[in-house]
């Protein structure tokens, strides 16, 4: 009988709360996903029961492992509430993570107060207030000019709707758990990668509603072995809506990047990105101009496709720094798509230069301190 959400639910019956009360009668469980034997789960809490319910998390885990059929669990504590579940209490509440559902007319509490990941020096997002600019494409390659430069480097794939990394560094298969109950990072070209997309297919991703797409985001960051890292480079969902917000506030960031198009458009959407990342606190280390020329590959004449410059201009009017541009160009595309990303198969070549000149002001900022490292407090795991 292959396992079922009824059996998992059952199973659950017999851990309490401190109240008392069933875990699935408390109205604090999100939706049980089952995926190959693996199942995924989170408890709705309040920041200030952290403490008080990981004995609960922990026995929820146990549990549901020794259930017949049970390769793997995955169960978050999350601040974030799903419509329709029960409140969770107010009483003693300690400023922490705004609710998914929220959104940005609540002020959320400022990122300085997240706990670091240990061995991790910098962790920084790459956004865009958009899909389709080139984000992954750029993130991919910035980690990779960043390694070029000697530096240990990870990525984590948070376009949960859209993983993209394991077909741009060319991965495939399912992580290692090790005896500590972390999941090892697959790795590729010096580069360590974790994906949601090694764990479960994309339909599946797709269905999650905020609070397990918090809950999965929570789990890579923090029970994946990265062992030492100088950065870990977080792949972001594109936009800037309630999730997206959420994300920037409860990872420990160091600063964030924004991928932006030269299209008026996609520059509006990357204002709403610098100000997304202003408003909890995560210092913008500049924008990046994607697609800026297109160079033609039989003449080699450039032109300015999308008008070109914007990216720059809006940088200096919004006072962060242009960290410099891109060129449309098929190799970048090609290489991208067959998983031999240009700055690891071509590294001499002009687009390397230009995402390793990139690399090294990013580098460059964190290093000298410009973007402020957190201190460590935990408000969720
Ligand atoms: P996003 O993450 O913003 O959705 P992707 O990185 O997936 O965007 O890129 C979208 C498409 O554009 C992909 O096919 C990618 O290969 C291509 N692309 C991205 N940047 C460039 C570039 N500078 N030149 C050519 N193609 C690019």
């Amino acid at each position: 009988m292959p396992l079922n959400r009824d059996d998992i639910l059952r199973a659950l019956e017999t851990v309490k709360l401190p109240d008392g009360k069933s875990l699935p009668a408390s109205g604090r469980l999100t939706d049980v996903v089952i995926n190959d034997g693996k199942v995924i789960f989170a408890i709705t809490i309040d920041p200030s029961e952290v403490n008080t319910l990981e004995g609960v998390r922990s026995s929820a885990e146990q549990i549901v492992k020794r259930l017949p059929g049970v390769t793997g669990v995955l169960v978050g504590l999350t601040a974030d509430r799903a419509a329709g579940s029960a409140p969770a209490p107010t009483s003693g509440r300690t400023p922490g993570p705004t609710p998914m559902r929220s959104g940005p007319k609540n002020p959320p509490a400022a990122t300085s107060n997240l706990t670091g990941i240990p061995g991790v020096k910098h962790i920084i997002a790459v956004a865009s207030g958009k899909g389709g600019v080139g984000k992954s494409t750029t993130s991919c390659n910035l980690a990779l000019g960043l390694a070029a430069l000697g530096l240990k480097i990870g990525i984590l794939d948070a376009d949960i709707y859209g993983p993209s990394q394991p077909k741009l560094f060319g991965l495939r298969g399912k992580p290692f758990v090790t005896s500590e109950r972390k999941m090892q990072p697959l790795e590729r070209y010096g580069v360590k990668v974790m994906s949601i997309g090694f764990l479960v297919d994309e339909e599946t991703a797709m269905i999650w509603r905020g609070p397990m797409v918090m809950s999965a985001l929570t789990q890579m960051l923090r029970e994946v072995a990265w062992g030492d890292l100088d950065v870990l480079v977080v792949d972001m969902p594109p936009g800037t809506g309630d999730a997206q917000l959420t994300m920037a506030q409860q990872t420990p960031l160091a600063g964030a990047v924004i991928v932006s198009t030269p299209q008026d458009l996609a520059l509006l959407d990357a204002r709403r990105g610098v100000a997304m990342f202003r408003k909890v606190n995560v210092p913008v280390l500049g924008v990046i101009e994607n697609m800026a020329n297109f160079c033609c590959p039989n003449c080699g004449h450039v032109s300015p496709i999308f008008g070109h410059g914007g990216a720059r201009a809006e940088a200096e009017k919004t006072g962060v720094p242009f960290l410099g541009e891109i060129p449309l160009h098929m190799e970048i595309r090609e290489t991208s798509d067959e998983g031999r990303p240009v700055v690891a198969t071509t590294p001499d070549g002009p687009h390397s230069q230009a995402y390793l000149a990139i690399a090294r002001k990013v580098w460059a900022a964190l290093d000298s301190g410009a973007a402020s490292k957190p201190a460590p407090r935990i408000v969720i795991e």
